[in-house]
């Protein structure tokens, strides 16, 4: 008897229920280790919308470690929003790789940035850009660490409207529910955990996880990562997030502010600290990056997420979107610096502008490029030093 029928055969029939869900979970769960070198990769990428994940799956004659022994592969961007009919190849380059939580085994979730036919980055592949910036000599003798904060609403599924809420209707006003327990305050505690662990499986360096204000919301952190790896974990972990949420009947949205009125929006604070800020003196070089990300604020707030303008209010925990500003512990300011920072005169500052639905990729590039890469002209310098009340 081969390996592979005689392996299938006793899953199959040794089941004590016949019932049809059992056996299907028993393939689902079928260690396919012993039968096969074959694995099974999951080919991951960032669709037309710039949002939306896609992915689809080949088998790999064995094992892999890394994503160069991966061969390309294509797809059809006619269908993604990413091609013309009439040449609609996409390539697909495998980045990096993560164990696939849902599959098990020897099996792996692939990221994969796109490409044309010729070689060129298409226009959604902000992941091409990103890795300039942070293979640049400068750059990466900064080391810079970014840690995400993700925050996520979760909705009823054919009515769209938050968990735990009541259909046509509102809960109470927000107050008991942030990092809340109880089966009145906590709206979709098993995604979240669901989700943490899957993550810490795949191998992605999550950091925590939190209940927020607005009920049905969640936050999980991701970080700190180095350089490009902070875009490819917070994506693999958003499609994850993507899959949990599908097999709980529950839909996933990234919308930077879900319900219009007295609710939290949802963000992506984005932590980051180069070397120089993580050492002593530190904290000169955070007031410097600050100066310069004030000087770029309209670029910074255009590649932040689309509807961003909706959850910057000034209101919830939020800056303006059309002032920048900053301050020590102060959570409605543009960048944060902790209160820990400035006791030790070094750390890190939180950018709290970027909105869930933010690409990574854009956000963390461009932070590392305004702070490390980008000078301001003298003048602007003086003049931006004075108005934020910043000596340089
Ligand atoms: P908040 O108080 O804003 O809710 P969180 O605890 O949710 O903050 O998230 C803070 C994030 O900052 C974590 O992901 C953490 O790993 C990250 N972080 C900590 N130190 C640094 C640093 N020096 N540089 C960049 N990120 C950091
Ligand atoms: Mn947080
Ligand atoms: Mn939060
Ligand atoms: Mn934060």
């Amino acid at each position: 008897t081969g390996r592979g029928t005689s392996g299938f055969r006793v899953m199959a029939v040794s089941t004590e229920t016949t019932g049809v869900v059992t056996r299907m979970e028993q393939l689902l769960n079928m260690d396919t280790t012993p039968f096969t070198d074959k694995i099974i990769a999951e080919y991951i990428w960032v669709g037309g919308t710039g949002i939306d994940l896609r992915s689809k799956s080949r088998t790999i004659s064995k094992p892999v470690e890394d994503p160069s022994e991966l061969p390309k592969w294509n797809y059809d961007g006619s269908s993604t929003g990413q091609a013309p009919g009439e040449d609609s190849e996409v390539i697909l380059y495998p980045q990096a790789i993560f164990k696939d939580p849902f599959r098990g085994g020897n099996n792996i979730l692939v990221m994969c940035d796109t490409y044309t036919p010729a070689g060129e980055p298409i226009p959604t592949n902000k992941r091409n850009r990103a890795a300039q910036v942070f293979s640049d000599p400068k750059v990466v003798s900064q080391v810079p660490w970014f840690g995400i904060e993700q925050e996520y609403t979760l909705l009823q599924r054919d009515v769209n409207w938050p968990l735990g809420w009541p259909v046509g209707g509102y809960p109470g006003p927000q107050g008991p529910y942030y990092c809340a327990v109880g089966s009145d305050k906590s709206f979709g505690r098993d995604i979240s955990d669901a989700h943490y662990k899957a993550c810490l499986y795949a191998g992605i360096n999550i950091s925590g996880t939190n209940g927020e204000v607005m009920p049905g919301q969640w936050e999980y952190q991701v970080g700190p990562s180095v350089g490009i790896e902070a875009g490819d974990h917070i994506w693999i972990s958003r499609y994850i997030l993507e899959r949990i949420t599908e097999q709980a009947g529950v839909v996933l949205t990234l919308d930077p502010k879900p319900i219009q009125g007295d609710w939290n929006g949802a963000g992506c604070h984005t932590n980051y600290s180069t070397k120089s800020m993580r050492e002593d003196g530190g904290f000169e070089v955070i007031k410097k990056a600050i100066l310069n990300l004030s000087l770029r604020h309209d670029l910074h707030i255009s590649a932040y997420g689309e509807g961003n303008e909706r959850r910057l209010t000034g209101l919830h925990e939020t800056a303006s979107i059309d002032n920048f500003s900053w301050g020590v512990a102060n959570r409605g300011c543009s960048i944060r610096v902790g209160r820990d920072t400035e006791a030790k005169g070094k750390g890190y500052l939180e950018d709290r502008r970027p909105a869930s639905n933010m690409d990574p990729y854009v956000v963390t590039a461009l932070l590392a490029e305004t702070t490390i890469l980008w000078e301001p002209t003298l003048e602007a310098e003086v003049l931006a030093a004075k108005k934020l009340a910043l000596k340089v």
